[in-house]
């Protein structure tokens, strides 16, 4: 089992060295990650890159800083994601040639991140390496993303937040789903199981389809499957063939809604116990001790980055996590939200689960009353792939020189004196000296004062006057 001490840093900020950026390294450095790479080491920094349109992903910034510290210590990182189960008739990243032009919309590239991004799992999701997993819960096997198995070290930098399948969307699932392939996303999704699949637990209502003429849309009942499971057929009939499911939830959100297909809650629990059975999959396939796990619980959306939009935050910024044990560090995370007061106006208030001590995540996060935020914590503990029993370590900020401009530390005057004299950047030839053409004097109280608390207007003062120069 791994070390389970986890370092915090809240997510407070004033000056150079608790910028969160800066706090993040700090962290990194004090769980020790610095020590897993080595030099030449090709090192994978695992993130979520957002679906297309969604806000609350991780800033492309926390990337960078941590490729640009893994090149200090002599590696060779790249940063990547993996393409999604096709869990939306209109994902945006269901293949590598899609997920690469929403990753640089979103802000991850080469040129932003300083080393490259890819695509960890091909072209169409089916480039991985299989891994035994006689530990598991309930998997046996797990299929990692080829890039992240090949890699020599591992970081998951994970935007800590809510999922509706996953409850908590931490580093668990970062790499319990994020690091597996398509083929790898389907078999912790369930697909085919002869008890929690949807081919075995949907309750499908061919009843509620009332034909062609009444459904105007009815052409996504059929497009929206890319197996090709759904069928109108020429009694004007729905049918499904789900003996064939694998699980890639393309259709939750079409036939769901329309009373056609009731999708199995237990369902559910058992993707949750399973993603901690991946995630032990990506450090046997990676090595268990160069895996280490960076949280920021920052922007903490009730939904995955993987919506195509991102609601207010559950909860406000909760801090920077680093671990190298992904139990741990997710029970960290759970536990300081539990903590935390809601924010108003989200969907943990209204759920009225806003208060200190409220499970926000399973009333907030959820699809489901019933499930829990802590399935994939706990079965992660059952099998040894951490402990939910952590000890929590505050860090002090480190020195501010440390996270400065990198390119030119030098002060200003030696970095601008000759350049500012040379291009005279303040005109001090103009008006008498003093540069520009501006009042003298005015009434910064009568512009200061909201006007309920002060209704009548102060006139300017005679005093005021124009410079009269040009
Ligand atoms: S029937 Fe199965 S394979 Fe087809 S869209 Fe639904 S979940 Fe996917």
């Amino acid at each position: 089992m791994s070390d389970s001490t986890v370092y915090y840093m809240d997510a407070h900020s004033e000056s150079t060295e608790t910028a969160l950026a800066a706090k993040m390294i700090t962290v990194f450095d004090a769980a020790g990650l610095d020590e897993m790479i080595k030099p030449n080491d090709i090192v994978a920094i695992k993130v979520h890159c957002g679906e297309w349109n969604n806000s609350a992903y991780l800033r492309p910034l926390y990337a960078r800083q941590l490729a640009d510290r893994i090149k200090e210590l002599g590696g060779r990182p790249f940063v990547c994601d993996t393409t999604t189960s096709s869990y939306s008739p209109w994902g945006s990243r269901t293949s590598e040639i899609d997920i690469l032009l929403t990753a640089e919309r979103n802000g991850y590239s080469s040129a932003t991140l300083g080393c490259p991004f890819i695509c960890a799992d091909g072209f169409i999701g089916t480039s991985d390496f299989v891994v035994d997993i006689p530990e598991g819960y309930l998997l046996k096997e797990a299929y990692v993303a080829q890039a992240i198995a090949a890699a020599d070290a591992l970081i998951a930098l994970t935007h800590f937040k809510g999922h509706s399948m996953g409850v908590i969307g931490g580093a668990l699932k970062n790499l319990g789903i994020g690091a597996q392939s398509k083929r790898g996303k389907f078999n912790v999704h369930m697909g085919g199981h002869p008890t929690y699949g949807l081919g075995a637990a949907g309750v499908f209502h061919p009843e509620n389809f009332k034909g062609k003429a009444n459904t105007p849309d009815w052409e996504i009942l059929e497009d929206c499957c890319p197996f090709n499971l759904y069928h109108i057929n020429e009694n004007d009939e729905l049918e499904w063939e789900g003996d064939k499911c694998a699980n890639c939830l393309g259709c939750f959100g079409v036939m769901g809604p329309r009373g056609l297909m009731d999708i199995p809650p237990v369902q559910f629990d058992a993707v949750d116990a399973a993603i901690a059975d991946a995630c032990l999959g990506v450090e046997k396939a990676v090595g268990r001790d160069k895996v280490g796990y960076i949280n920021m619980a920052l922007d903490v959306s009730p939904r995955c980055d993987c919506a195509n939009h991102a609601d207010v935050p559950i909860v406000p910024h909760l801090g920077v996590f680093a671990s190298k044990d992904a139990v741990a560090i997710d029970m960290a995370c759970v536990d300081k939200a539990r903590e935390a007061e809601g924010i108003k106006g989200s969907a943990a208030e209204m759920m009225e689960a806003h208060h200190a001590g409220d499970k926000k995540f399973e009333a907030a996060a959820a699809t489901f009353h019933g499930q829990s935020e802590v399935t994939s914590i706990n079965t992660g503990h059952e099998i040894g792939l951490g402990s939910r029993e952590y000890e929590l370590i505050e860090c002090e900020p480190d020195s501010p020189e440390r996270f400065r401009f990198p390119y030119d530390t030098r002060p200003s005057r030696q970095r601008f004196g000759e350049r500012f004299e040379k291009f005279q950047v303040f005109p001090y030839d103009k008006h008498d000296g003093k540069g520009f053409n501006r009042l003298d004097v005015v009434d910064l109280e009568k512009v200061k004062h909201h006007y309920e608390d002060s209704p009548e207007i102060t006139e300017v003062s005679e005093s005021v006057h124009a410079d009269g120069d040009d």
